[in-house]
């Protein structure tokens, strides 16, 4: 049963959750005794496309052409459906970005496929195929068996540990057979309104509470984003506050992001924003109370004003960038 990875860049590049794919659909098919195939779409340079053999996929298929230019979910499930055909793939395996999650239902219907989604562990067997996620905000693991002959699955950012499996570096043009018919939208113009990185796609996020007091007082914390290269987000009643945009509000109600590293600056850490950040690899809190819950979430913990933290933490972050 080989397995097909589509691994998205960002402009020509990829990320660390990219090769967390490859790593865990290599471990699915070294699971069903196939081959990884991994296929990427648009502008991406030869030595870029070889690090995903370090990780262990056996093939490298490049879609590219004006087709693929502009993100089209339809044109994109078209293509990765194509490849999972044309190289026997049972298994059909993405990110769960914003991206993917337009794209795999997509290629669910093509391939008349089950799809699970947010998974965040090998399949629990694969005859029968059961795999494992997190429900109810993560308050339960559910078990759900894909009975179709193909399965299609996004993997939650952050669940499976990136390993380095060499193989042979083979990659190969694919011609999904694309044309501009399929295109089922047109992308007329687009423009830039912010560099600020996507929260979902942040590795870092650093993130503020009510103890942070006031909107006039997020420049350090905003600062401190930009030196580590962050994206922002807060708590619900900061935004409820107005005190910044909805689109940062993280928890039950809601992003849910699973970054390498999280700062929560000022929070104390409810069921409900935890909900939305417990699966950060490591979280680093920031407190006056130290009784405040999040320090049992919390990975390191500083019990300290963010008037005095705030500004020390973000020397040291420069010193550190300075240093690299
Ligand atoms: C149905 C429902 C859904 C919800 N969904 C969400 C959600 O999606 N996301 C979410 O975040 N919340 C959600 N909430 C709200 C949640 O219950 C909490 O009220 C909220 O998370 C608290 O936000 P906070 O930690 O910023 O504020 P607070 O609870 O007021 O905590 C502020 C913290 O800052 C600390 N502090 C104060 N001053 C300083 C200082 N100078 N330096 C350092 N620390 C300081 C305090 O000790 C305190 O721990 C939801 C609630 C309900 C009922």
């Amino acid at each position: 049963m080989s397995v097909l990875v589509y691994i998205e860049n960002w402009d020509g590049k990829f990320k660390k959750s990219s090769f967390e794919l490859v790593s865990y659909a290599h471990a699915i098919a070294a699971q069903t005794g196939g081959l990884t195939v991994a296929v990427s779409i648009g502008e991406v340079s030869s030595s870029e496309l070889e690090k995903l053999a370090k990780y262990g996929a056996d093939k490298v298929l490049l879609v590219n052409g004006d087709v693929v230019k502009n993100l089209d979910s339809a044109v994109y499930a078209k293509a990765l459906s194509a490849a999972a055909q044309a190289n026997n793939c049972e298994v059909v395996v993405l990110g769960n970005s914003n991206t993917a999650k337009g794209i795999a239902p997509r290629i669910a219907a093509r391939l008349r496929a089950g799809l699970a989604s947010g998974v965040n562990h090998l399949p629990e067997s694969v005859r029968p195929f059961v795999v494992r996620k997190n429900v109810f905000n993560g308050k339960a693991i559910g078990f759900q068996q894909i009975n179709s002959a193909v399965k299609v699955l996004t993997l939650a950012q952050n669940s499976f540990e990136t390993k380095e499996n060499p193989v042979a570096f083979v990659v190969e043009s694919f011609d999904a057979g694309l044309q501009t018919a399929d295109m089922k939208i047109t992308v007329q113009s687009a423009e830039k309104v912010t560099d600020k990185l996507l929260l979902g796609d942040a590795e870092i996020v650093v993130s503020g509470g009510r103890g942070m007091k006031a909107s006039a007082n997020w420049a350090p914390l905003e600062e401190l984003a930009t030196v580590l290269g962050a994206a922002t987000a807060c708590s619900r009643p900061v935004s409820d506050e107005g005190w910044r945009r909805h689109e940062e509000h993280v928890g039950q109600t809601g992003k849910i992001i699973a970054p390498n590293l999280y700062f929560a600056l000022g929070i104390s850490g409810a069921i409900q924003h935890l909900a939305g950040v417990s699966s950060s690899k490591v979280i680093v809190a920031v407190n006056t109370d130290p009784e405040a819950p999040i320090f049992e979430a919390a990975d390191y913990g500083i019990i300290g004003d963010l008037k005095e933290v705030l500004p020390k933490m973000l020397e040291e972050a420069k010193k550190f960038k300075a240093s690299l």
